[in-house]
This record gives C-alpha cells, structure tokens and sequence, in this order.
C-alpha cells in the first residue's frame, strides 16, 4: 500500500513535522477517497510556533512600513499570478467547482490590497497646543503575536481576512486552519516566504480542539481571531476573552431572503438559486430561507424549482454548478433534514437524494434540495443546515416577514428583494442583522468595509477586515508631549488643566 503524503506544520518559515504523533484524514470528496494525512498539533507543537512568531515579532514590528509594504506588494502579485494553483487545492480538498474556488480567491485578494494601504490606514491624529506649548498625538501600534482559527468552508478567503492585516500592520501570526482542508494555508504560508516575508512571522499549525485550547489560554497570544460555527465561537470568545486577549469570534448564521409581491421574480428565483445552493450551501452568507410574502410564493416556488433542474452536480474540476459536500458525516446530516422536513409537515419540492452526478460514485453527494411551507418553530427551519437546502416560508406581509428575521438567533446576512424604494429602506432600518442587501442576496461587504453579523453571529465587538479589522490588529497610543523651558518650573499637585 502507497504510503498518502503528510500535510505538515509550517513554523519559522519552514515545513515542520512537530512532536505530536496524531493524525487526521484529509478527504478529497468528490472522489469519497482519502487523499492525505494531516498532522495534528499538541500544546508543545503550538508553543514551538507561538515561540517563533514571538522571537520575529520585534524586528517585525520595527521593520519600515515601507519594507512590510513590498512584502505584501510581492504577495498580491504572487497569489494574483498562481492563484490557478491555490483553486486546484482548493477543489481538491474542499469540493467547492473551480469558478467558485476563483472567486473565493479573488475576495481574499481584495483584502491583501487594502492591507497595501495600511501606512494610510494605521495614521494617528495630531492636535497641536491643546495646552499651552502642549501637543497630543495617538500612534496605532501593533498587538505582538495573534492566534487565527479558520473553518472548513473558506479555506483561503477566511484566512486572507484576518493575516494580510494583521502582518501589514505588524503583527505576527500563529494560523490553525480547519483540519478538514489545511493545505491551502501552508500554500499560502509559503507564498509569503517567497514574497520576503522573514521566518516566524506567519506560522500555520494544524490540528483539532487540542491545538486551539493551547493557542487560547497561550501566555503570549495577545489576540484570537476565530470564524466557525455558533458553539465554537462562543466558547473561543469565552475562554480566550477570560485568559485577557481581545478576540473577535464569528460564528453561524441562518440567512433568509424576504421576497416582496412587487419584486421582480425571475430575478429573485436566480439570486435564491445562486445563493442558496453555490459552494453547495456551504456559506455563512449563503440563503437559507426565501421568505415570500403572498400572493407570490407559488410562483416563487415554480421559478426556483425549474431553476433546480438545470443544475450541473458533480467533480468540481469538470464546469459543474455544485460540487460535493465536505465529508461523508456531514453529508448525511444534511440529507437527515429531508426525513425530518417530511415529518414536520413540509412539502419536499425538490429532494437532493439520488441525484445523478458528474463524478464518481463514492464522493459526498447531495443534490439541490428545497422545501416549501417550512413551520418556523421546525428544526429544519431553526437549526443551521449548512448544506444545498434551501426551505420556503410564506408569509401574509413584509411586518411578519420581518418579525421572522428579528426573532432568529442569528443575525449574519439578510436580503430583501423589492422594487419599492421606501420598502428596502425601511428594512434596512429596522431589520436586526448584521449585513443587508437590497437586491443583492450574498452582501458580503468589500475589503474595505468590515465583515460581521449580530447576534448569535459575532462574539465580540469587532468585525473583520476594513476598519474593524484595522482596529482589532492595533492598539492605540495617546501621546501628551511638551518640550520644557525654565518657564515651565514650579510644584503644584492639582489635577492638570489646559490653559
Ligand atoms: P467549526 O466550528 O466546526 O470549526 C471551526 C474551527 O474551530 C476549525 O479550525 C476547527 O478545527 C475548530 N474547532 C472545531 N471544534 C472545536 C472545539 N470543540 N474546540 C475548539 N476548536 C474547535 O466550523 P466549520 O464546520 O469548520 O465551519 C462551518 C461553520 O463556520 C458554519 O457554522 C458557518 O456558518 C461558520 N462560518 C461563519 C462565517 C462568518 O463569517 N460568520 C464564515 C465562514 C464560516
């Protein structure tokens, strides 16, 4: 039997085998196949890593703005030039068809040019003769060594939010990706060598639970940036928060798309169609739920359903729509929700089971499936599938379809979809989600505004990238400066005052 290649740590600028002997499968799922093993670290294979982001860290931090720009500058060149490379591993070990491994890509990019601009962005403020001869200044400085943890679903785009920032501004990093599909990170870590980047200053280690717990109780991690699932992310922000590092911790989400009777529905059925089942519904932004507000929904549901029956399932590397699900478990839990959709009185419009795809036999497939007259207080409806399901809701008006979306625990993304100007308007007023879009069903924002839900979405008060991101890898410094002359002499205890 052919011994399958082992994905290392990267520590200190260098593939590192660590002292942990545990490993983990690494699946290519749309072949069902096990394709690699991945190492997994131990608390003395994360102190080797936090150790060496710790030694580069000084010379990191007092390394020119301008050298750590050209870093970067040779990244974004880089990654632009081979990202064909990075989609191919991405497909390989994800699933997700390469047009959409690309466009993962090409959303991670955007985030490595506005942390180009970090000289601009990092600027303090300056007020000259607060007092007399008296000036005060704010530098933004950087935290030392940070801790990010990625999920399954982006395994370079997550990434590319949170290290381009955090290097650029001076930062240095320990990254724990998902174990499910780590190779894109070490890919990357080795990109960043290639791009100048000294050794220690981005290091990736693998692993599961254990690797994190060590990372987030570690003495000298300043600061955890975490994005996966609710319980995770609640349990990051938690434990990190209580051992004194600043942590901003995304979590899960439940996206619904309200649909208003003056929308155009062709329109809305190609968004919820695109939405609900691209990445084969393995987004935080995908639509979960198409809430339609009567008398539209069997139309709704008639467009939605012709659009299903056109898509392309299978090998990712052979131009279809969708490719499979990450692992065989998840596969299957996913697949449990058509039973339970049937049990709760939903109708299965569409049911994923069976379908015929482009591929082999054995990957992890589960074809688009959708469901109408879902009950709100369902599983189907309330729990985060994370897969190609997408469920109708119906509605008597946009008041209940409202109040449906503020009473959910998540509050990550949201879409209306309406040609009523005063409607989209008074949504985005009073709709309790983190990130809206008026006719636009995945609005995630651009690099250069900030990433982050509500609710049971986000733990912690910073978002990622754009100026949350700015913010959350820098600490600000106020400076109150006077120059002495003999003028300036004399005792006086009181509180000082401005004159
Ligand atoms: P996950 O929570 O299972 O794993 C995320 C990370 O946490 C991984 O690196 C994993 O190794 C680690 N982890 C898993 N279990 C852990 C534990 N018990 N203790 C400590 N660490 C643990 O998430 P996933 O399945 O990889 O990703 C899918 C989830 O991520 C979905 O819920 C999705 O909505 C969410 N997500 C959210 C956003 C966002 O921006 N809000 C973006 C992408 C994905």
């Amino acid at each position: 039997m052919t011994e399958l290649p082992a994905i290392t740590h990267w520590i200190d600028g260098a593939p590192a085998l660590g002292v942990s002997t545990r490993s983990a499968p690494v699946f290519n799922p749309a072949l069902g196949t096990v394709a690699k093993n991945v190492l997994l670290a131990d608390s003395a294979d994360v102190d080797t890593a936090v150790a060496s982001a710790q030694a580069a860290y000084p010379l990191w931090r007092d390394t020119s703005q301008a050298k750590r720009q050209g870093v970067m500058f040779n990244f974004r060149e880089l990654l632009n030039a081979r990202k064909g490379e990075l989609a191919d591993i991405l497909t390989a070990e994800h699933g997700k068809v390469t047009s959409d491994a690309l466009g993962e890509i090409a959303r991670g990019l955007e985030v490595v040019e506005f942390a180009l601009g970090m000289p601009h962005l990092s600027k303090g403020e300056y007020s000259e003769n607060v007092s007399t001869g008296v000036d005060v200044y704010t530098l933004r400085q950087p935290l030392g060594v940070v801790g990010i943890i990625s999920p399954f679903n982006f395994p370079a785009m997550v990434p590319l939010w949170f290290f381009p920032i955090a290097i650029a501004a001076g930062n240095t990093v320990v990254l724990k990706p998902s174990e499910k599909d780590p190779s894109a990170s070490n890919w990357m870590a080795a990109l960043m060598t290639e791009a100048g980047l000294p050794a220690g200053v981005l290091n990736v280690v693998h692993g599961d639970k254990e690797a994190v717990d060590a990372l987030l109780v570690h003495p000298d991690v300043q600061a955890i940036s975490f994005v996966g699932s609710t319980p995770i992310a609640k349990y990051i922000y938690e434990t990190a928060a209580h051992h004194g590092k600043r942590v901003q911790a995304l979590g899960g989400a439940k996206n619904h798309m309200l649909v208003l009777p003056d929308a155009d529905l062709d329109l809305a059925a190609d968004a919820a169609v695109n939405a609900g089942f691209g990445s084969a519904g393995e987004r935080c932004m995908a639509i979960s739920v198409v809430v339609a507000v009567e008398p539209v929904a069997d139309e709704l549901v008639a467009k939605i359903t012709e659009r299903l029956t056109g898509l392309k399932v299978g090998d990712g590397m052979r131009g279809c729509d969708m490719g499979p699900l990450i692992t065989q478990a998840h596969r299957d839990k996913v697949a449990s929700y058509i039973d339970l959709a049937h049990t709760d009185g939903a109708e299965v419009v569409v049911d994923g089971r069976g379908i015929e795809v482009d591929g082999d036999a054995s990957g992890f497939w589960l074809g688009p499936t959708l469901f109408d007259r879902v009950s709100t207080d369902s599983d189907v409806y309330l729990d985060e599938i994370f897969g190609p399901v997408l469920s109708v809701v119906r509605v008597a008006s946009y008041a209940e379809g409202l109040d449906l979306i503020n009473r959910s625990r998540y509050g990550n993304g949201t879409a209306i979809f309406t040609n009523d100007g005063g409607a989209a308007r008074r949504f985005q007023n009073e709709v309790q989600v983190g990130m809206v879009g008026i006719n636009v069903p995945i609005p995630v924002p651009v690099a250069y505004h900030s990433f982050g839900g509500w609710k049971d979405s986000l733990f912690g008060d910073a978002k990622a990238y754009g100026p949350g991101g700015i913010a959350f890898y820098t600490r600000e410094k106020a400076i109150t400066s006077r120059w002495l002359d003999p003028s300036h002499g004399g005792i006086n205890l009181g509180f000082p005052q401005n004159a």
